[in-house]
Parts: C-alpha cells; structure tokens; sequence
C-alpha cells in the first residue's frame, strides 16, 4: 500500500473535490453557484454543533439509531473460520441506510430556507427516505425515476405516493437511474431559487460525494464503539457491498487510517464480470470518465457510451462509483471484488435459514464474500460486514430467482 505517500487517508477531497484524479466539479456555468451556495452552507454546517445535534437528536428518536453491532453465532459456526458481525442499518426507519444521508441534507436544505426537494432514485429506496423526510417536515418533495424502473418498483413508487411525494417518470435515454439523475439536475438549474437536490449516494459534483460520506459515517463511527465494547479491538475485515458507495463509504471512512484494517468493497457481479457488460462493477469492470459531475470509474463501452449495467438487486444499478472509492482502490488502500446475483442469492438464502434476518439483496452480495473468505481465516479473525438494508423490497425477485409463483409459496 502507498500509506508512505499519505499521511492521513481522510483529508480528502481537495479545494476542488478531487480524490486524487478522481471527483471533481463538471458541471455547466448555471449549476455552479448552486453548487458552491451548497458547499458554503454545508461547510458552515460541519463546523456548527446544533447542526450535529439536531441529526443526532433525529437519528436516535426517528431513525433508531445506534442500529446494533450483532455476532452472527450460527453463521461463524457454520463456515468454521473467522467471527463475523453485522451492523444492523436494516433495522433503520425505512429499512435501509438511505435515511443517515437524507436527514442531513433536509436538515442542510431547511437552513438554507429551500421549500421544495427533488430527488432522484432508481429501486426507489432513496426516494422513498427523502419523501418520508419530507412528510415529517412539511417540504414539498418531487422524486425522478426512470419510466422503467417506476414500472418494475410499484410498491416503493406507491409507498412515496403515499407519503406525499410527486413522482416524475423519465423516458428519457433508457428510462433508468442515470437519465432520473440527469433530469434532476436539469429540474435544479430551472428552479434555482427555492429547490435543494438531495442525492442518494456518494456521486454527483463536489461537495455531494464529501457531504453524503461524511453523514452515512455514523455508521463507522458506531462499529468503532460498539467493536471496542464487544472485543476491545478494532475488527480485522470491514465489508460492504456498493452501488455508488455510501453505505460502503460511511462504513470504511472512519477506519481509512487504522491501517491494520483490511477494507473490501464488492461490487453487483450480475451474470458475470467478463459476459457482455451484464453487471455493475464500475472499479472491476469499467474504466475512467465523467459522469453527473464527477470523474470515476464507469461502465461504458468503446465509443465512451455509458451502458446500463444488470444486476438482480435493483439498488446496485447505478453505472457508476463514488469518486472516493475510485481513488482508495487506485492508491490500493481498499480492495474491491464483485459477486454474482447467483452468489448472493445463495447468501441470502443462508442469511435467512441461520440468523433469522431477510436481508435486502444488495448486503447479500457483501455477505456472499464474507462466506467466501471467512473458511480460510483463523477463529480470532474478526469481520464486520454491513447489513445496510432489509429483504421486505426484494422477496418477489427472490422468490422469482428461486423459481416459485405467487400462491405456491408453501
Ligand atoms: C441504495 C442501496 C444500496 C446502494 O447504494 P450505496 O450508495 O452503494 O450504499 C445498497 N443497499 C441498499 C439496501 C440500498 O437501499
């Protein structure tokens, strides 16, 4: 690892938000003082401790938080080598991770006396935390989703009906979540004055990939607490599974410099890494390029056209990665590999007959490389993987996957 070169992995990014080569501001001449009207906000904000004590406050009475650190007892038996804990983001309000990033930015959006919020989403998780945050607020909430996807995602585009939000199908391009994020982003510039855009993962233009990491890092923060009373250590392994990278990102931030940690990303393998682009994995499978204001890693093919991508879990679907993870893969501080929906479909499975949890599809994918490598290691080999969103969503895809039809379920 190139920890010589670094003294801290946790500066980043820079005055113009690059991790290194990677992040960055492409954004038109109108965009930009929104965007930096959102990163003075934001950097008053951070510095600003009844900011911090309104998302706590929040975090515990609404969201739930802390979620729990859990020993997986059975599992650890079951592959006879290293212990393994899960954080329990699942068991958040709205059952995901989504809504550590959303209560920060809402909150950000209040100070800044914006009324109305638009966001975009693609298995509909992101949408459906920013328009429960909305209701509890009073804010107006429009939420972009690709026409596809509000055909494939009925009860979450139900599910933000019913908490009050406007929904904008998108036919644009392939109707899916990058063309959703393209035309918030022109809702945005048309509507400057009183609209804030809340994004749900660690993408976008600077400060968006900073900003979403440094709230989704409660996450980290809590294991660091709550590892120290279970074993009184540091865990040895910390796992997650990425989309854009935040739950990924809020868990690893916080142990970026504690360099005797080993951090893995895993990457939405879909039907396999070398088929023909039918996965997510922007690091494993794509290469360098720009995307919604930043510069990453995408899938795209030779002319530089950015490809969909297939993965069985919805919420892994995004073309592309958070520029940070791009430059900690790149300077080799974390490591990622890809899963593929038939792996993580088999630790799902597990998941549920061995611990009593239906976890969403996209940690199964964090808890199939988990099965994979924990065989290998030694008894006092501790792993802590992120249980970053419960199986409620998914059980209809899964049980599709498995071969069943509705009404022979027994
Ligand atoms: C949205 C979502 C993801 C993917 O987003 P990240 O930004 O990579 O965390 C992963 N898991 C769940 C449960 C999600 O809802």
């Amino acid at each position: 690892m190139a920890n010589d070169l670094f003294n801290s992995f946790m500066t980043g990014p820079d005055e113009n938000g690059r991790f290194g080569e990677f992040g960055g501001r492409f954004v038109s001449e109108t965009l930009m003082p929104l965007i930096l009207d959102l990163q003075a906000e934001y950097d008053k904000a951070k510095d600003d401790a009844s900011f911090w004590a309104e998302m706590d406050d929040l975090w515990e009475h609404y969201v739930g938080r802390p979620s729990p650190l859990y020993l997986a007892e059975r599992l650890t038996e079951e592959l006879g080598g290293a212990k393994i804990y899960m954080k329990r983001d699942e068991l958040n309000h709205t059952g995901a991770h989504k809504i550590n990033n959303v209560l920060g930015q809402i909150i950000l959006a209040r100070r800044m006396g914006k009324k109305r919020i638009i966001a975009e989403t693609g298995a509909g998780q992101h949408g459906v935390a920013t328009a429960t945050v909305c209701a509890k607020f009073g804010l107006k909430c429009v939420v972009y989703m690709g026409a596809h996807d509000v055909e494939r995602q009925a009860p979450n585009v139900f599910r933000m009906r019913l908490l009050g939000a406007e929904i904008v199908p998108v036919t644009s391009g392939r109707g899916t979540l990058k063309d959703a994020m393209n035309d918030a982003l022109r809702d945005w510039v048309t509507n400057v004055r009183d609209t804030f855009y809340c994004i749900g993962t660690v993408a976008g233009p600077h400060p968006y990939p900073a900003m979403v990491r440094d709230f989704q890092s409660i996450i980290g923060k809590e294991v660091r607490t709550q590892m120290d009373r279970a074993e009184g250590r540091l865990p040895d392994t910390i796992i997650a599974a990425i989309g854009g990278g935040s739950n990924a990102m809020g868990l690893f931030y916080p142990f970026l410099d504690d360099k005797e940690v080993d951090i893995i990303g895993v990457e939405a393998g879909g039907k396999g890494v070398n088929a023909k682009m039918e996965h997510c994995a922007s690091l494993t499978g794509g290469r360098p390029g720009v995307l919604h204001g930043n510069r990453t890693y995408l899938l795209q093919d030779d002319d530089g056209q950015i490809l969909e991508g297939f993965s069985i879990s919805a919420g892994l679907d995004y073309p592309g990665i958070g520029p940070e993870h791009a430059w900690l893969h790149d300077i080799g501080r974390a490591k990622y590999v890809s899963i593929t929906d038939k792996e993580a479909l088999a630790a799902f499975q597990k998941c549920c007959e061995l611990e009593g949890i239906i976890p969403a599809l996209e940690p199964s994918h964090a808890l199939a490389h988990v099965m994979k490598i924990a065989p290998e290691l030694p008894k006092d080999h501790i792993i802590c993987m992120n249980m970053c969103g419960r199986g409620d969503k998914d059980i209809f895809t899964v049980a599709k996957a498995l071969g069943f039809e509705m009404g022979e379920f027994a």
